[in-house]
């Protein structure tokens, strides 16, 4: 006598069950338990050194295929297997995960976002040669932080931190003496303040002077 069997989703008659399903019907059911958190992969890239770093992590990498298998290491920790396929100009990811002796897979495509950042090791590097100083009393300065936040945001090669708060204000240094008279311009016309501009004699380079500039600006 033979007994048949069948799946109770489908009808289809098969010779073996998994969890009371035919193969077809249980891939469907595990098939939502294979997702990822996200497509997207964020990668840093610093403008200054070219480092790369995975997400938030601190580790810098040399290159972006390394940030990517970093990702692919945080993959493998959820799924059985992980691998990234490149297609054209798509980035692919492949992941499976076996349910009994069945292997269920699944693939995403990526989207990859690189932000241009300056890491933390180079902005402390650059603090020691800047040469340009904001000197800011107001009582807005809060405000002022966020307007000078904004405008630095998007630049990719000038940068400006800030090195002492005081209670009405801040000194910031910045990567060139142009961004500082860009950054102070900015600030007088917006925040109507007044400036005090002093060139402090700080030694020479290959004959040259250099100057230390501060730019003081009040309400
Ligand atoms: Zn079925
Ligand atoms: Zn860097």
């Amino acid at each position: 006598m033979k007994l048949s069997k069948f799946c109770p989703i489908c009808g289809k008659e098969v010779k073996k069950l998994y969890e009371n399903l035919c193969k077809d019907c249980f891939k469907e059911k595990y098939k939502d338990a294979i997702k990822l958190e996200s497509t997207e992969v964020h990668i840093k890239n610093c403008v200054i050194c070219n480092s790369y770093f995975f997400g938030d992590k601190k580790e810098r990498l040399n290159s972006i295929e390394l940030a990517m298998k970093e990702f692919l290491n945080n993959l493998k920790e959820k799924f059985d297997s992980a691998e990234i396929i490149e297609e054209g100009n798509k980035v692919l990811c492949a992941v499976s995960k076996n349910f009994g002796n069945i292997k269920i897979s699944k693939t995403f495509e990526l989207k990859i976002k690189i932000k241009k950042i300056k890491c933390e090791k180079c902005v402390k590097i650059m603090l020691g040669k800047s040469s340009a100083t904001l000197q800011l009393r107001s009582e807005k300065w809060n405000e002022i932080l966020n307007f000078i936040n904004k405008v630095s945001e998007n630049r990719i090669s000038d940068f400006c931190y800030i090195t002492q708060y005081y209670q009405n204000g801040f000194d910031m240094n910045f990567s060139s003496e142009k961004f500082l008279f860009e950054i102070s311009n900015l600030l007088i016309k917006n925040f109507k303040l007044k400036r005090k501009l002093t060139k402090k004699l700080v030694g020479f380079k290959g004959g040259k002077k250099i100057f230390r500039t501060t730019i003081l600006l009040t309400e």
